[in-house]
C-alpha cells in the first residue's frame, strides 16, 4: 500500500538523498496533514494498539497512589504541576485524579498540564480531563510550582537514529529509494557516530540513539532537582542493542516502510540513556510487573474482583495478568523514576 506520505517522502529523497530513520519516523508520526498521530485516535480494539491505562484502571490507580504519596512525603506543596507526556486518550490522568481524591488536598493542589503534539488527541483528552492545560514540549511546562510528572509509552514514540556497526566504524541506517523508486533502507558512513560501544558490539549489530531523549530527561531532572518526581514507563531495556523499530497497524506488525503515516511506529526505549541524562537523579530501572506488585495491584485487583461476575470477572483477571505477568507486559515494560537530588524516589522505586 502506498500512502500520501510515500509520495512526499520519495520526492524529498529524490531531491536531497536518503533521510535518517529519525526523520522518517518524525514525518510518519507527526507530519502536519498525513502523520499518524496528527490524523487519528489510534487506541483500543478498533484502533492499532492498546496501552496499559486502556487495559485496566488499576494501572493509573497504582501510579496515582505513588504520585500522591510522593506529594505527601515532599511536604504537600499547596500548588503543584501534575504533568503527563503524551497522554493518549487522557485515561491514565483520569484514573490518577480519581484515585488521588482519596488523599486530602492532592487533587485541589494539582494543575494538570499535558504535553501533547496531536490536536485529535488533545480533544479526546479534554473530554476526560476538562481542566487540563496543554503545551507542546517539556520546556513549556510552567516552572512556577513543583513538578510531578508521568509518561507512559511516550518515549517509544520519539524518533530514533539507527547505526550499524561495521568492521571498524559505524554506518547510519537511512531511508532511500531502490531503482523502481520504492522506499528502501540504505547505509551511509557515519564515522565515530556511536562512541563507547565497540567493546559490546559485533560487526552487523544495530545500536539506536534517540536524539530528543537527553534534552527532555535533563529538563525534567532540573525541574525536580529540589522537589517533585517523575515516573516513566515504557517498553525497552538497559542499553540499546538491535533493531527495535516496529510498525503496528490494526494490532498487526507490518514492515516499517510499508505504509508511512498509516501505521504506528515505535522503538524500544533505552533506559540507560534516561539514567545518563538524569544528572544522578534516576532510580534503578525495574520491570513494570515488579513496580505494580510493589504498589499493591494484586490487593486492588482482589477488591475490584468482588464486584464482578462472569465475563467481566474473566476480563478483569486477564487484565491483571496482562499488566503484570512476565510473559505479557510485566517484563517487556520497564519503569524508572526521577527524584530530587539525594532523594526521595516515589513509592515503588529505589
Ligand atoms: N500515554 C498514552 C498514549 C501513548 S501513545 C497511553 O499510555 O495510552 C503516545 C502519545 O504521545 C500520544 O498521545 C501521542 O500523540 C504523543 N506524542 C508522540 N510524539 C509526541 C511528541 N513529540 N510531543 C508530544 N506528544 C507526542
Amino acid at each position: 500500500m502506498t500512502t500520501p506520505l510515500t509520495d512526499i517522502l520519495a520526492a524529498r529523497i529524490r531531491a536531497d538523498g536518503p533521510i535518517s530513520m529519525s526523520s522518517y519516523m518524525a514525518e510518519c508520526l507527526l507530519h502536519p496533514t498525513h502523520g499518524y498521530y496528527t490524523t487519528r485516535d489510534p487506541f483500543g480494539a478498533a484502533g492499532d494498539f492498546t496501552t496499559a491505562p486502556e487495559i485496566s484502571q488499576m494501572f493509573g490507580e497504582m501510579l496515582g497512589l505513588s504520585m500522591a504519596q510522593a506529594w505527601m512525603e515532599q511536604g504537600r506543596p499547596s500548588r503543584f504541576i501534575l504533568a503527563e507526556l503524551g497522554p493518549g486518550r487522557g485515561t491514565l490522568m483520569a484514573d490518577v485524579l480519581r484515585v488521588g481524591r482519596a488523599v486530602p488536598g492532592f487533587v485541589e493542589a494539582a494543575q494538570v498540564v499535558f504535553v501533547e503534539a496531536s490536536e485529535v488527541l488533545r480533544r479526546a483528552q479534554a473530554t476526560r480531563v476538562p481542566d487540563a492545560k496543554w503545551v507542546d514540549s517539556v520546556d513549556q511546562i510552567p516552572a512556577d510550582a513543583p513538578l510531578f510528572l508521568l509518561a507512559n509509552e511516550f518515549f517509544d514514540a520519539l524518533p530514533i537514529r539507527q547505526f550499524q556497526r561495521q568492521k571498524v566504524d559505524w554506518a547510519e541506517v537511512c531511508v532511500g529509494l531502490d531503482a523502481d523508486g520504492t522506499l528502501q533502507l540504505t547505509l551511509r558512513p557515519a564515522p565515530g557516530a556511536v562512541p563507547g560501544r565497540h567493546s559490546d558490539t559485533q560487526p552487523g549489530d544495530i545500536v539506536e540513539l534517540c536524539p530528543a531523549l537527553p534534552g527532555i530527561v535533563a529538563e525534567i531532572a532540573a525541574r525536580v532537582a529540589d522537589r517533585g518526581c517523575a515516573i516513566i514507563v515504557d517498553y525497552g531495556d538497559w542499553r540499546s542493542l538491535g533493531d527495535t523499530v516496529q510498525a503496528l497497524r490494526a494490532h498487526t506488525p507490518e514492515p516499517i516502510l510499508a505504509a508511512p503515516g498509516a501505521a504506528d511506529l515505535t522503538a524500544h526505549v533505552d533506559f540507560e540513556a534516561i539514567a545518563q541524562a538524569a544528572n544522578g537523579q534516576a532510580s534503578a530501572m525495574i520491570p513494570q510487573g515488579v513496580l505494580l506488585e510493589r504498589l499493591g495491584i494484586t490487593t486492588r485487583a482482589q477488591t475490584l474482583a468482588k464486584g464482578l461476575t462472569g465475563a467481566a470477572l474473566d476480563a478483569h483477571i486477564a487484565a491483571h495478568r496482562r499488566l503484570t505477568h512476565p510473559d505479557e507486559m510485566g517484563h517487556l515494560f520497564k519503569a524508572i523514576a526521577l527524584g530530587p537530588k539525594g532523594g526521595p524516589f516515589p513509592p515503588g522505586f529505589v
